[in-house]
This record gives structure tokens, C-alpha cells and sequence, in this order.
């Protein structure tokens, strides 16, 4: 039977409040429900051990303690990253990572729909198609899925990522709304500026997002240096392509004030030639130029003379092995790629995929378990 009661992440303060005064319940219990649900250690609603019996019940009966439950999890071989497999009310799956980073700080990467329409070649999620949008609630759960055993050994979830399954900015309301929850002081307390959101370049959302004035890191999914290339891997490029996706990406650093980071998928014999590194530069070198505005934040002291250009950073990530049978580019023609990128005055990254025996590229362990099952 489908399930009919909300998650406790998917009711909001004020409908909290309503519902506990229809109870004769004081307006104050609503906070201390939802710091609790945010960051105490409990499994479920028998655990929130201040709260009278009476109202657990009544909690119990009406709200879910947790809009995703856990299938399966498996961590790779240095044992750090986990991936866990969450299966939602209606049966559909989504996954989540946590990327510890030797006890400086705990990353947690998080899906926002289940599946995703934009199809790129190379990912396992895009093969999927779009199932559907994900509520705030599961979104914040995939958090708090991790979050509960940190705080039992005295740690938290310090940074978030949505790259996990799903394009963010397709699902802008419940991505935007969870995020609030996330970096809310009473709730998550992660600050904004540990907080980076993923697009493959919807432009318009992109500028939505800009306007939000919520300091957060935008990580934008370039992959091509033009749109010839482009539009052979990343199918929602026919919409908007290489030179309005880099100038709302401007946009973005002008109006937040903070860093966009390129995100660009290394395939053998497509996009890893020194002439496209070449073309990349001179893109990104141009992007930093014009911008009046980081002209003038740059003309200080530190100065690099190349205004505006410390705005911007590429993370080269190699393909892992999947969709549409790409390769990984030799390590040398990789590690010239970086090079032709910094000998540009462009903060460019190398990143050997972390989790990479875990399949913690997205979507690829929910494609795993549909292949288990159909087995
Ligand atoms: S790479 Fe990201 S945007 Fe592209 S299909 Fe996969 S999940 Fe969607």
C-alpha cells in the first residue's frame, strides 16, 4: 500500500506548528522537533526521548520519521567513501555518497531527482531517463541518512554537493528549499559557502539561482570546449550552448561573489586533445577579462593581472567505465591537459574519481541493483 503520511523533513515549520496546536501542543515543540529530526542520533520517533509518549505517538501516526529508507551500502576499497542505495516511498531508488576527508571534514553527495532527463552519453543515470523530482524531505534525508551516525561519534556532515543522480537545477524549488534547511543554524548549520550546486547549464535557472543571494558554489557541467563537441555528449546543449552557458556563469560570479568550478569528464579521442585544452583556455581566459566588476575586486594588491580569471577553476575528471563505451585518456595526455590549462593562469585540478571501485560515478550503483534484480 502506497504510504500516505509526509516525511518529517517534508512538513514545514509553520504547518508543524498548526498541527501541534490542533493538539494543544505549545508553538515552541515545532523547533525542538525539527532539531532534533536535524541533529540528534535517533532512529526513529521512539528516540526523541524529551518529547511526552502521548505526542510520539501522535508524531508516529501522522509523519514519517524519514522520507528515505536504506537498501544497501557498499564502500570502496580504501574504505573511506560509502555509497548507499535509499529506496524511496513508491519504490523508486536514489543514492547518496559520503567522501570523509581524514577527519578534516565530511562530504556528503546528494541525488535531487530520481533518474534524469538530460541524457548526457557517458553517465548511467542519464540512460535511466527521469523518473521523477525528488521532494525537499528526501533530499534533506540522504543528509541526515549520514548525518545521524557522524554526530554518534562526535563528527557532522561539514560540506554537501548535489551531483548526485538528477539535474538540480530541474528540480529548483525542492533543491533550493532543502538547501535552506541545510544551511539553517537552528537545523544542519552547514554553511552556504560549503555548499556547491551542479548544473549541466540551464541557463535561466542558473540566473534564478544567482538571484537567491545565498553565497553557494556553483559547479557547472562543461565537458566541450565548443558546442561541435559538446552537442555529441551533452544532448541539452541544443538548447543552450558553450557561450551562454560561460556567460551565466559570469553572471554567477559577479552577482554571489563566488567561485564557478567547470566540471569537465576526460573521454579518450573526444574531448582530451591539447587543442581543446587550448580552446578551454582561451575561453575561460576571455570569461575572466571582461568582467568590469572583477576588475575592479582584483586591482588590489594581489593581483594576478589576469582579472577576474581566479573566479573560475576546472576539476579534469576522468571517465569511469560505463554508457556509451568511453575510455579514459592515457595519464600523460590527462596530466598535458592540466598543464595547458595552468600554463593558461587557470586553476585546473586533475581528479582521479575518489570511490571509483564503488562505482560512485551517478547513478551507477542504482543501474547495479536494477541489473542484480533483473538477473
Ligand atoms: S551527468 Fe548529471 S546531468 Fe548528465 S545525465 Fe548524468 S546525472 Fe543527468
Amino acid at each position: 500500500m502506497k504510504e500516505s503520511r509526509p516525511a518529517i523533513t517534508d512538513v514545514s515549520e509553520n504547518a508543524l506548528v498548526v498541527w501541534l496546536r490542533e493538539r494543544g501542543e505549545p508553538a515552541y515543540r515545532a523547533k525542538q522537533i525539527r532539531r532534533q529530526v536535524a541533529r540528534g542520533t535517533a532512529d526513529d520517533w521512539s528516540g526523541l526521548t524529551d518529547l511526552p509518549a502521548a505526542l510520539r505517538a501522535a508524531l508516529a501516526q501522522s509523519f514519517r520519521w524519514s522520507a528515505v529508507e536504506p537498501v544497501r551500502e557498499i564502500e570502496s576499497a580504501d574504505g573511506e567513501t560509502r555509497k548507499v542505495l535509499l529506496r524511496l516511498h513508491d519504490g523508486h531508488h536514489i543514492e547518496s555518497v559520503l567522501m570523509p576527508h581524514h577527519g578534516a571534514r565530511n562530504s556528503v553527495c546528494f541525488s535531487t531527482q530520481a533518474g534524469c532527463p538530460m541524457a548526457c552519453a557517458f553517465c548511467a543515470t542519464g540512460e535511466m531517463g527521469l523518473v521523477r523530482n525528488l521532494t525537499t524531505g528526501e533530499i534533506v534525508d540522504q543528509i541526515r541518512h549520514w548525518q545521524r551516525e557522524l554526530i554518534a561519534k562526535g563528527e557532522r556532515v561539514s560540506h554537501v554537493v548535489a551531483m548526485g543522480m538528477g539535474e538540480p537545477l530541474a528540480n529548483l524549488d525542492a533543491t533550493v528549499t532543502a538547501v535552506k534547511m541545510l544551511i539553517d543554524p537552528e537545523l544542519f548549520g552547514i554553511s552556504p559557502r560549503r555548499v556547491t550546486i551542479s548544473t549541466v547549464g540551464l541557463v535561466p535557472q542558473m540566473d534564478e539561482l544567482a538571484a537567491l543571494d545565498l553565497p553557494m558554489n556553483l559547479a557547472v557541467s562543461l565537458h566541450a570546449p565548443n558546442d561541435r563537441i559538446r552537442f555529441s555528449i551533452v544532448p541539452s546543449n541544443k538548447r543552450w550552448g558553450v557561450d551562454e552557458i560561460l556567460a551565466a556563469s559570469k553572471r554567477y560570479v559577479e552577482k554571489t561573489n563566488r567561485r564557478v568550478t567547470f566540471e569537465y569528464v576526460l573521454l579518450s579521442g573526444v574531448n582530451d586533445a591539447e587543442r581543446d585544452a587550448i580552446e578551454l583556455a582561451t575561453r575561460i581566459t576571455k570569461l575572466g577579462r571582461t568582467s568590469d566588476y572583477q576588475k575592479a575586486r582584483d586591482s588590489g594588491p594581489s593581483s594576478t593581472g589576469r582579472a577576474g580569471l581566479g573566479s573560475y577553476h576546472v576539476n579534469l575528471i576522468p571517465v569511469n567505465p560505463g554508457p556509451g563505451g568511453f575510455a579514459r585518456p592515457p595519464v600523460e595526455r590527462m596530466e598535458r591537459f592540466a598543464e595547458v590549462l595552468q600554463e593558461h593562469g587557470i586553476a585546473a585540478t586533475l581528479r582521479i574519481s575518489k570511490g571509483q571501485d564503488i562505482a560512485a560515478g551517478c547513478g551507477q550503483l542504482k543501474v547495479a541493483e536494477g541489473r542484480a534484480r533483473a538477473s
